[in-house]
């Protein structure tokens, strides 16, 4: 530790340099805040990051595809004048069936189907844009409470009123249907073909512990597709990988003058008179600040580092039962070559890809991770960058990137002694679309929910920290008494995935937590006065 650490007394403190992180401590530097972020890893970034996995081939080992990177929050830090550059933008999704036959999905149009269902995706699209735009006010604001009063509260449900109002009867009927019937059920009422469906139904489930028939997933599918209302029509790869990314998130907080510290694991957020006022680090050191503001997710916040005795009962059980089961597995491979997908142009090979071939197929899937197990044909979305970013890979070589679904956390008997065995799952799955893959494999990494977890300090492996579902969505994330950022201990606040609006490479909820602490500031200041 330096002198001047020792000596220096901060505004805020900000556990974690994940981007939601560095966003909000850039909002809080600009606003004027003397502000530090402590980072257990020894990069910025969370899990917008980019590892070399094998000589010479990096991957983004966390988010992999760019699908809700809020503009506004792009904007206002600059991202474009710290080096944020893409290799790739609205990438198409390709669906590809076990029969070498494949769909193509661009923004609002598909292709590789019946007239019928390419017009009925049309209309599907743009109702769900309509619904976006509704989301979007909500996903852009702090949500009201119900059992306090206060002005801000009020103005928030007159506008989420309005923004419902202004949908139309139809759409508004469609809406509070949908919301509360599943994924499954909704394609079915929209499509014929089982590929169109399945990929639809993909981008209800991608991350959750949830299948096409679980409730909450058409809630899923929107909060994925906000980034069609924000201008793209699918998703961006960023040069060098994410972790570039969280670089540029990293350089615009130190630009408007935040502090990051890597290395820096904070043990304990500690308390004076059930304050926070500070953090101990697992080195033994303590700092001070006037608040803490927690970009780790909401479990391991409470249960680790503030600890249940300082939490009410009723509290502390919300905690407890703040579901965060990751399902979700990454596969990195690094290839000889340009692996050939059965039936698709090697022109579509760097478009996300999905390996889901019906509904049925992604239940199948999820029902082994109901009960402990793993899938024995898991579901896949693919990338493989290097067909747009040759930083990634040695000439002429390429990386693929996988997120592999259903591969639970609490696994029945370890995952020490099952990684090999998924990995050649996940391979044997890969062979039967790509025929010959297995012989391009240079090597193979599989990081499981638990890899993940100790990778990138979230709880369960969960990527949103917390199952997105609208229990724990909206006006009740994280959980009731933590979701406006401040929380039950005064000085302590939320500011990552497991808050509004959630998870994604999105950088809301960072903001709306730097607005909700600047608030507070004012108001106690005003108080002081
Ligand atoms: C495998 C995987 C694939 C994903 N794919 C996508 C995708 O394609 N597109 C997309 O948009 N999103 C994707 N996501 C989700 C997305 O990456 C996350 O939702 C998002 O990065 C969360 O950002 P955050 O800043 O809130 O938290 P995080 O990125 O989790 O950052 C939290 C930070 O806190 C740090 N930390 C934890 N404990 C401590 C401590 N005690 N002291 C100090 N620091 C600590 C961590 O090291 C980390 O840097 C994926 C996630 C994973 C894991």
């Amino acid at each position: 530790m330096t002198d001047s650490h020792r000596d220096k007394r901060y505004d805020t403190i900000i556990i974690g340099a994940g981007h939601n992180g560095l966003v909000c401590a850039a909002y809080l530097a600009k606003a004027g805040h003397r502000v530090l972020v402590l980072e257990a890893a020894g990069h910025p970034g969370g899990a917008a990051a980019t590892r070399e996995f094998h000589p010479g081939f990096k991957v983004s080992s966390g988010a992999h595809l760019l699908t809700q990177l809020n503009p506004t929050v792009a904007k206002d830090l600059r991202l474009a004048s710290h080096g944020l550059e893409y290799a790739a933008r609205d990438l198409k999704t390709v669906a590809l069936d076990d029969n070498g036959q494949h769909l193509v999905i661009d923004g609002g149009a598909v292709a590789g189907v019946s007239d019928d269902d390419a017009s009925a995706y049309a209309r599907f699209h743009a109702q769900n844009q309509r619904f976006g735009k509704v989301l979007d006010g909500f996903f852009n604001r702090r949500q009201p409470t119900l059992v306090k009063r206060s002005w801000d509260d009020a103005i928030s449900l007159v506008k989420l009123g309005w923004s419902l109002k202004r949908l139309g009867k139809a759409d508004m009927q469609d809406l509070m249907r949908v919301g509360l019937i599943n994924i499954y059920d909704v394609a079915n009422e929209h499509f014929d073909s089982e590929l169109l469906k399945a990929a639809v139904a993909m981008d209800g489930v991608l991350g959750s512990h949830m299948g096409p028939r679980s409730p909450n997933t058409v809630y899923g599918y929107l909060h994925r597709h906000i980034g069609d209302c924000w201008g793209s029509t699918g998703p961006a790869l960023v040069r060098g990988g994410m972790g570039n990314l969280g670089s540029c998130f990293a350089n615009a907080a130190r630009g408007f003058g935040a502090e990051i510290r890597c290395d820096s694991r904070v043990a304990l957020v500690d308390m004076e008179d059930c304050r926070a006022t500070g953090v101990t680090l697992d080195s033994g050191e303590s700092l001070r600040a006037d608040r803490v503001v927690s970009n780790v997710d909401p479990k391991t916040t409470f249960e680790k580092l503030v600890g249940y005795p300082s939490l009410d009962a009723g509290f502390a059980r919300r905690v407890h039962n703040f579901r965060s089961r990751g399902v979700a597995a990454k596969l990195h491979l690094a290839l000889d070559a340009l692996p050939a997908f059965r039936g698709l142009d090697a022109a579509l090979a760097g478009e996300r890809l999905l390996l889901a071939p019906s509904m049925d197929h992604i239940e199948h899937a999820f029902n082994h991770a109901k009960y402990g197990e793993y899938s024995q044909a898991p579901v896949m979305e693919i990338s493989v960058p290097t067909v747009h970013d040759d930083s990634l890979a040695p000439s002429g070589k390429h990386v693929l990137s996988a997120v592999v679904q259903f591969a639970p956390y609490a696994l029945r008997g370890g995952w020490d002694s099952a990684r090999d065995a998924f990995t050649q799952i996940a391979l044997d799955q890969l062979e039967h679309y790509a025929p010959g893959i297995g012989g391009q494999v240079l090597a193979a990494e599989l990081s499981t929910p638990v890899d993940l977890e100790r990778e990138f300090g979230m709880a369960g492996g969960h990527w949103h920290h917390g199952e997105i579902a609208l229990d724990q969505a909206l006006l009740m994330r994280p959980i009731p008494g933590a979701h406006q950022y401040s929380t039950p201990i005064p000085g302590l606040y939320l500011c990552g995935a497991g808050s509004h609006p959630g998870g994604g490479v999105m950088g809301l909820a960072g903001r709306n937590a730097a607005r909700a602490v600047i608030k507070q500031k004012k108001f106690s200041q005003e108080h002081a006065a």
